[in-house]
């Protein structure tokens, strides 16, 4: 590593929600905290021999798209038409490149195929079309990630039995509610989550990761906030990168991801200042949820409004730090 190097620094977030203290199992608990930890580990690697904070948060939401624990990739919730359609986004703080995807329901990692339309984005100055697309969705996306060599997958992958069990709930809820007239409360944990990491490298660039299945029974083709660059996800060298978790309309609403960096930018405020004004004003609008943010110097904020969040980083002695409650 370079004498005047930065310090590195990673946050992940595995969802943020009502996590209920009473439903969860030891074993559980043990399973999202390997989860989290493995994510860390494998963006840390890369930071330590002097690799992009880019790559990192990309490696480190990869290995949660992969763990069935998390709803993003493999542990994706259904849709309301019995599917998965999942969303990711990623962006360089260093470039202001950035690539998402929405929709999907064969990619099985959708970052890479986010990562791969950043990396095409660039482009030679005045060429025509200026920039490769940064948004795909749906079908189209996906022969394009075909044609690109990204591995897609039968949509038999994206079963797990508890996501479904939990659709399957909440449309009886949703059932009885119409019956009865009486509004119907389902647990955050049964509905949503998501996954993301924001890092610095030892270059002092700054990345942001994030991926999703979305909300459990959201109408066939919502897209959340996940892959909208500037609300769930955000990276600008000199301010922050950002990535969130929570109720995707009002994080769109509120620009919440860019908000944090326009907040340090043109306010002043620090990162941690920023991220809790960003948050409160999706409250403000009625959305719950959290976010992590890091800024250059390895400074770093976990906020969130729920009963917990997923939620780690590594601390001054590269050790993996993982949180769940308040
Ligand atoms: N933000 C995601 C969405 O709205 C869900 C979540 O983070 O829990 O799709």
């Amino acid at each position: 590593m370079q004498e005047n190097a930065a310090k590195p620094g990673l946050v992940i977030h595995g969802g943020a929600g009502t996590i209920d203290r009473a439903k969860m199992t030891p074993e559980k608990e043990k399973a999202y905290r390997e989860g989290l930890e493995t994510a860390l580990r494998a963006g840390w690697e890369i930071l330590q021999r002097g690799g992009s904070a880019l790559d990192a948060t990309e490696a480190a939401v990869r290995t949660m798209e992969d763990n069935p624990m998390f709803n993003a990739g493999r542990g994706a919730v259904f849709t309301n038409a019995g599917t998965n359609e999942l969303d990711a986004s990623t962006m360089d703080g260093k470039t202001m490149r950035a690539g998402a995807v929405a929709g999907l329901q064969h990619v099985k990692n959708p970052i890479l195929l986010a990562r791969m339309l950043l990396d095409k984005s660039e482009r030679p100055p005045h060429s025509d079309p200026p920039s490769g697309p940064v948004l795909m969705a749906g079908a189209g996306a996906e022969t394009f990630a075909k044609a690109n060599g990204i591995e897609l997958v039968d949509a038999k992958y994206f079963f797990t039995q508890e996501r479904w069990d939990s659709l399957q709930k909440i449309k009886k809820a949703e059932a009885e509610a119409a019956h009865s007239g009486k509004q119907y409360i389902i647990s955050d944990d049964e509905r949503h989550g998501t996954v993301g990491a924001a890092a610095v490298d030892a270059q002092g660039n700054l990345a942001a990761s994030t991926s999703t299945g979305g909300m459990t029974n959201k109408i066939a083709g919502r897209i959340g906030d996940s892959p909208i660059i500037g609300a769930g996800t955000y990276a600008k060298n000199g301010t922050c990168a950002v990535s969130c978790t929570g109720d995707g309309e009002y994080f769109i609403r509120a620009a919440v991801a860019h908000t944090v960096s326009d907040l340090m930018e043109f306010r002043g405020m620090n990162v941690k200042q920023a991220a809790e004004e960003a948050l409160n004003r999706a409250h403000e609008l009625g959305g719950e949820g959290g976010l992590i943010a890091i800024d250059k110097n390895g400074d770093f904020a976990l906020p969130f409004n729920t009963s917990g969040m997923y939620r780690g980083y590594m601390d001054a002695n590269g050790k993996p730090v993982v949180q769940i409650y308040k």
